[in-house]
């Protein structure tokens, strides 16, 4: 590939703080909220101009279940308290036994989850950030970590005021695609994503005849064009997308799109009209770190520094599976952590850690640990374990699998209307030909 050199150049320092946190995905928001709550100075960098990444600008707003589908919460701390902040100024779908936030539901009518509106969403995580004290900088993308040996120094930023550096204590990748991680020269995996674009539409006809608000709103859907990921798709014929370049991203938003613009011409009549895109590529998995230590999908085994126990949170019922601190760490790179769906995990593991409960859990570990980092003098490698899992704890985080949720063969799933309880949203689904639909 051709190349020149880049001009070296002073930059000014836009901003000093204790902990940068980079993207403001669920996984960003989280890592901010647990490191200014540990009594430290958060700034966020955002490439666009909205909280939520995925769950807002890429149309994701299902956050999936925090119980174990036999009638235990396995998620406290900032887990559930999103679910709450995400869907405070939307539809309130979570079921009733749920409602009040017990432990433990005799007989559960649903799954303890919930939908959200997205552009409601957006204003209430704003308004979080600000009750957290996080400064928040919008449309400021970061290019590159500033190394000094294994320490970052910080990050330079490109936005309207051209480059400048953010410096920092410790810092927080929530970038989704470990860019900073993997800039700074942490080992890293990446991978392949199928297509899909979600859009909301509305449909005149669906709509005329119903006569409740309710049921008004039930019938604004979100359209899926693309793949199925629980699907054997080797034979569709449709290609799979990096997310890593840039001409990964720039085939994959053309091609999404092309597949929205199929179907809208075959289906453009009056009252019908796409309400909403994604702003955001809908890539699942891109790159990951290959951290000190991954979370095994090994049911029963114990990890002692666990930091809190995890569910692939589409299975009913759920395994739970205790999760290592090592697993936001790189093994040398002193004071960045990993949070949201690039921690450390493999295969099973990196599909059970990219949905929002776990990506919103693993931002507070991270945040969390960079704030005791700072107030120890310590590196994140040297972090006291015990004291974090205490400080997790004291939030309402399960350490370590109890017995009442290990799985056996008495135990049998409550059977519910409906499992995914997509009650403010209908999904539909598309193949990437528009030939055959699927029910989500
Ligand atoms: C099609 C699809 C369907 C899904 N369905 C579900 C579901 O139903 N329920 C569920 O729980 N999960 C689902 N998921 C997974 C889930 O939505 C995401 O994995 C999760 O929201 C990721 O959160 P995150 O904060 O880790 O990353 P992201 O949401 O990707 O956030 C990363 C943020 O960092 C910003 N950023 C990136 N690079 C930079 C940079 N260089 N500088 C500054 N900012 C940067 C981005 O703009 C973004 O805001 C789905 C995912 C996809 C793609």
């Amino acid at each position: 590939m051709k190349t020149i050199i880049e001009e070296r150049r002073e930059i000014p320092v836009a901003g000093e703080t204790d902990v940068l946190v980079v993207g403001g995905g669920l996984a960003g928001v989280a890592a901010a909220a647990a490191a200014a709550r540990n009594g430290v100075q958060v700034t966020l960098l955002e490439k666009t101009i909205a909280l939520g990444g995925l769950a807002t600008l890429g149309h994701v707003c299902v956050y999936l279940p925090i119980d174990d589908g036999l009638g235990h919460r396995v998620y406290g701390g900032l887990a559930e308290e999103l679910m709450q902040v995400c869907r405070r100024y939307s539809y309130n779908d979570i079921p009733e036994c749920w409602k009040g936030s017990p432990w433990q539901v005799e007989r559960p009518t649903g799954r303890y989850q919930c939908t959200f509106n997205i552009p409601a969403c957006v204003m209430a995580l704003d308004e979080f950030m600000d009750r957290e004290g996080v400064r928040v900088m919008f449309d400021t993308g970061v290019c590159l970590p500033i190394m000094e040996g294994s320490r970052c120094r910080g990050v330079i930023v490109e936005n309207k005021s051209g480059r400048s550096a953010y410096l920092a204590k410790m810092v927080v990748d929530a970038s989704g695609d470990a860019d900073v991680l993997f800039r700074a020269g942490a080992e890293c995996e990446t991978q392949k994503s199928i297509v899909s674009t979600w859009t909301y539409e509305l449909d005149v006809d669906r709509i005329k005849n119903e006569t409740s608000s309710s049921e008004v709103l039930a019938n604004i859907r979100m359209r899926w064009f693309g793949l199925r990921p629980d699907v054997d798709n080797a034979e569709s014929g449709v290609p799979t997308f990096y997310g890593t370049t840039a001409d990964g991203v720039n085939d994959y938003v053309h091609f999404s799109r092309s597949l929205a613009l199929k179907y809208l011409k075959e289906h453009d009549r009056p009252g019908y009209a796409f309400l909403t895109m994604p702003t955001l590529p809908q890539f699942r998995m891109t790159r990951r770190l290959k951290g000190l230590a991954e979370l095994q999908v090994a049911e029963g085994r114990r990890e002692e520094h666990s930091v809190g126990i995890v569910i692939p949170s589409l299975a009913n019922p759920a395994p739970v599976f205790e999760f290592p601190y090592e697993a936001v760490i790189d093994r040398r790179i002193e004071n960045v952590a990993a949070a949201g769906r690039m921690v450390s995990a493999g295969g099973e593991g990196w599909e059970i850690m990219r949905c929002i409960p776990n990506c919103v859990f693993t931002g507070q570990v991270s945040g969390t640990a960079a704030a005791l980092a700072i107030r120890d003098g310590v590196s994140l490698q040297e972090v006291n374990v015990a004291a974090l899992q205490r400080n997790l704890e004291e939030t309402g985080v399960i350490l370590h699998v109890p017995e009442e949720m290990k799985r056996n063969s008495e135990k049998q799933p409550w059977e519910y209307e409906r499992p995914l309880g997509l009650a403010s949203l209908a999904t539909d689904s598309l193949s990437y030909d528009g030939k055959s639909k699927y029910a989500h």
